[in-house]
């Protein structure tokens, strides 16, 4: 009989951990979550992702291993699956020497360097020319991304996760432990996979207070930018920052943003959203006819989210807790879509010893 798995979350990070258990074709796997795609909450990271691929992992730490792994995955992805709603983008990526140190400079460190690790990971990376600078800028870099249209590629995860066989239901647990009582054959799971994101903070048998919430708040427009572009920082507030991400399939354009770090606040801010039109436009002029402003964007929605961050970076780890063999995948913080494949793949690894070890004992 194959092991019982239940994976706890169904965000990126959940939905691709039993994926690829059930690609594996060896486990008997239930996901329950409390939200699912086609949900927008506060409580639900996933779907405000822009989401693209900008590594910004330290190397040498787990999260570069991860970034670098799931970049094939991506690009296979964008090419061989239009369903899945990813798409190849181009991306401009621009450097000032001012924000060293600020918060959004901190964040984009490594994405700005111009001998960058994952220069020979993503296509066609090249320093730009001075030429191609916008001013107020020091320096830049331009490579080939992928862009998610996140209300596509979340539902299409699901869909595959269905096809091979995975039971998806709603639930809520208030103990990490309680879920391996939630297995849909009505029997206890051997082991639960823990992709609750931000809410490992307070899910009891977890409670890790190393995680805490990084606010994004973004503005979905219909415009068409025709590139990704991002800047180091603002003049506006070293955690605020100027991001463009141009969603496939009709997903609209996304900009962005800020990095607010332990700010829980779920509104959009109006003020912010001013600003970051504003400074869109000015990164992008070609966002609306020559000579508009910010009344030339034709506005989907306003939106937050709230990056699960985690000090000491993601926990991908396994352990058991109250007698239950449990594989932890979360604290993705701003790159759970750019580590996805990387961090489940470790997760799967962890799933097999941890259900060897357990069969071992029996
Ligand atoms: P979540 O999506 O938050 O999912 C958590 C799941 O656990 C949910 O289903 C929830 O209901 C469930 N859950 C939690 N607690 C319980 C419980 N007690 N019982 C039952 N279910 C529970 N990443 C990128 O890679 N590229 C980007 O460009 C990018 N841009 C971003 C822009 C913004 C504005 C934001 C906010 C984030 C961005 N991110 C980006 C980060 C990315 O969105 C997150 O890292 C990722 O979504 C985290 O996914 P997750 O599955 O770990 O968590």
């Amino acid at each position: 009989m194959s092991p019982k798995v239940v994976v706890l979350g169904a965000g990126v990070s959940g939905l691709t951990t039993a994926l690829l258990l059930a690609r594996s074709g060896e486990y008997d796997i239930t996901v329950i979550a409390k939200h699912m795609p086609g949900d927008y909450d506060i409580e639900y990271a996933s779907p405000w992702a822009g989401a693209n691929y900008l590594p910004v992992a330290t190397p040498g730490t787990p999260s570069e291993a991860y970034e670098r792994a799931t970049w094939p995955e991506l690009a296979r992805i964008a090419k061989d699956l239009p369903e899945a709603g990813v798409h190849f983008q181009e991306t401009v990526i621009y450097r000032r020497a001012k924000d060293v140190g600020t918060a959004t400079g901190d964040w984009f460190a490594e994405l700005i360097k111009e001998d960058a690790w994952f220069k020979d990971v993503v296509p066609n990376f090249r320093l730009l020319s001075k030429s191609e600078l916008p001013e107020g800028t020091d320096g830049g870099t331009s490579f080939t991304s992928v862009c998610f249209n996140t209300a596509l590629y979340l539902p299409w995860l699901t869909s595959q996760c269905l096809k091979h066989g995975v039971i998806v239901r709603r639930g809520i647990v208030k103990h990490v432990a309680e879920a391996a009582s939630l297995h849909h054959s009505g029997r206890r799971a051997d082991l639960v996979v823990n992709c609750t994101g931000l809410g490992s903070l307070k899910l009891d048998g977890v409670k890790d207070s190393a995680v805490y919430p990084a606010r994004g708040q973004i503005v979905l427009v219909r415009n068409d930018p025709h590139v990704m572009a991002s800047v180091s920082g603002t003049d506006d507030s070293p955690d605020e920052a100027t991001y463009i991400m141009h969603r496939a399939a009709g997903g609209g354009c996304i900009l962005g943003g800020c990095l607010q770090k332990d700010n829980w606040e779920s509104q959009p801010d109006p003020n912010l959203a001013i600003r970051i039109m504003k400074r869109a436009i000015e990164l992008c002029p070609q966002l609306v006819p020559e000579g508009k402003g910010i009344e030339a964007l034709s506005i989907i929605r306003h939106g937050v989210g709230l990056r699960p961050m985690r000090k000491g970076g993601m926990r991908v780890e396994k352990e058991v807790i109250d007698g239950v063999a449990v594989v932890h995948n979360y604290g993705h913080g701003g790159y759970g879509y750019q580590t996805s494949y990387g961090a489940a793949q470790a997760a799967e690894r962890l799933v097999k010893e941890a259900l060897h070890l357990t069969r071992a004992k029996l």
